[in-house]
């Protein structure tokens, strides 16, 4: 998850022994290299919109001011009169809406009871005139803004002010003592997609995020003593603000705390931070993001942005991924849990190439990210650890979902809001999504890693649906892929 959800519940666990036993014959087996390394960056598209942000952290009410002024420019093809902001918060107003009051998450998440979390709106200017703006989903996470006829390749200004009430909230969105997780506060643009804006609701199952890449900038006020870490990596000026950048992003999350220790290193033209409290636990996630790195970007090519920051977190689910950063669950630090936060580095590093530089659908089509992350995070512990490793691992990840019962009709092409818990949607998204991912690395000459590189260049920065994975699948295979598809993500076995 997070889930984007990228959560991965801890109870999967991967036997550690059977991880120490392999780590004697690393090497053995050697990953399958690609012909040519990986250029250290790729080139960024041009024409997104641009996006300043500015951020006033409020440590005494738990509020964060944010002013952002999007440049927007109409690429969509159609003639506009609405612009839509995703204002994510506002599920967490009310325990009816709130995804962290699922059941099974509420006394993790509500550790001194529930705490609302919600936007309010001050200003809403478009080109210098107020605009009107109306919410048009039940929780409020969909903002309309009317604007006059903006035509195909016109552009404007949209000044939006808000101010986040944060709730009290042991979860990606939300603060704990004097730690705060930022995830999906900060308003941004939907995504246009076949004549429309998406608006769906906060689904609590899944990461039912979807959006375009933007270019962002963005200064934070922050209270002294609290470190930030961002998908912008930010640096302390004189003034005492923080500024950083990112190009290309599909959302912008920040981590703080006051007991970050961190510790850095570049592998393959990539910063990563990591963020932890301890010194200890700050170096080893490092580690762990680092060979993930250097996996991935020797697998499915350059990583999307110079820089990767890991961020310790009270999350809980496993870890949750987004544009330039990750949470890592605060319990996977544990050294009894030293093989959890490997597998989970890994799973939420791959999202940085399949959910970051490829966008796919994560409410319609959730396998499209989670089932491929599910795969990568194997293909990395083949790569470090060997063939006995990955069977081990894929027995308990894929071979067991395969064949579990689930209930109902559920298979890992249904959108997120089907799933009633995080049990069903884990075997079957993640463990049967991946279980496609290992079909296609029977199926084609080139394995499932060759089409995963091209498709990853294909879609970089872009939006793959599923018509589009499966019409470039085809193309590559040079045969239908549909009815491949068809039988591992719409049949119920
Ligand atoms: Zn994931």
């Amino acid at each position: 998850m997070a889930g984007k959800g990228c959560i991965m519940f801890l109870k999967r666990r991967w036997p550690i022994l059977a991880l120490a036993a392999a780590v004697l014959v690393a090497g053995a087996l050697l990953l399958r290299q690609p012909a040519s390394p990986a250029a250290a960056f790729r080139a960024y598209p041009e024409g997104l919109t641009q996006c300043d942000v500015t951020l006033r952290l409020d440590e005494d009410a738990h509020t964060l001011a944010v002013s952002e002024t999007f440049l927007y420019r109409n690429d969509t093809g159609d003639s506009l009169d609405h612009l839509v902001l995703r204002t994510w918060l506002n599920a967490f107003a009310t325990e009816e809406t709130s995804p962290a009051a699922l059941e099974e998450t509420w006394d993790a998440c509500y550790v001194a009871g529930f705490s609302p979390g919600y936007l309010t709106v001050f200003d809403v200017i478009w080109k210098g005139e107020r605009a009107q703006y109306a919410y048009v989903n039940a929780d409020r996470t969909a903002l309309r803004v009317e604007i006059p006829p903006l035509e195909d390749g016109e552009e404007g200004t949209l000044l939006f002010r808000c101010v986040a009430q944060l709730p009290l909230c042991a979860y990606r969105t939300g603060y704990t003592d004097r730690t705060y997780r930022l995830g999906n506060v900060i308003p941004v643009l939907s995504l246009y997609r076949d004549g429309q804006w998406r608006t769906e609701e906060y689904a609590p199952i899944g990461d039912p995020f979807v959006s375009a890449c933007a270019d962002y900038t963005v200064t934070l006020h922050a209270p002294e003593g609290l470190t930030p870490a961002c998908s912008a990596p930010l640096e302390k000026g004189e003034d005492g603000a923080w500024r950083g950048s990112i190009r290309a992003a599909r959302d912008l999350a920040l981590c703080l705390s006051d007991g970050y220790v961190r510790a850095e290193k570049t592998v393959r033209g990539v910063k990563v931070l990591s963020y932890a409290d301890s010194r200890e636990g700050a170096e080893r996630a490092l580690g762990y993001v680092c060979r993930a790195v250097e996996t991935f970007t020797d697998l499915y090519g350059a990583a999307p942005y110079p820089a990767l920051s890991v961020c310790q977190a009270d999350v809980p689910f496993g870890g949750m991924e987004y544009p330039g950063l990750m949470m890592l669950g605060r319990r996977n630090y544990l050294e009894s849990r030293a093989d959890t936060l490997e597998l989970t580095a890994a799973h939420e590093t791959a999202h940085q190439w399949f959910y970051a530089l490829v966008g796919s659908d994560s409410y319609y089509a959730p396998w499209q990210d989670e089932g491929i992350c599910e795969y990568a995070m194997l293909r990395y512990v083949r790569a470090r650890y060997g063939q006995g490793s990955w069977e081990t691992l894929k027995a308990a990840r894929v071979d067991a979902p395969m064949q579990e019962n689930v209930p109902g009709s559920l298979t890992p092409g249904s959108p997120v809001d089907y799933f009633p818990d995080y049990d069903a949607y884990t075997s079957v998204v993640y463990g049967r999504g991946a279980a496609l991912m290992l079909a296609l690395d029977r199926w084609l000459p080139e394995g499932a890693d060759g089409f995963l590189r091209a498709y990853a260049d294909e879609f970089a920065y872009g939006f793959a649906s599923r018509t589009d994975f499966e019409a470039f699948l085809s193309r590559y295979a040079g045969m239908d892929a549909g009815p491949l598809l068809l039988d591992y993500l719409d049949t119920a076995h």
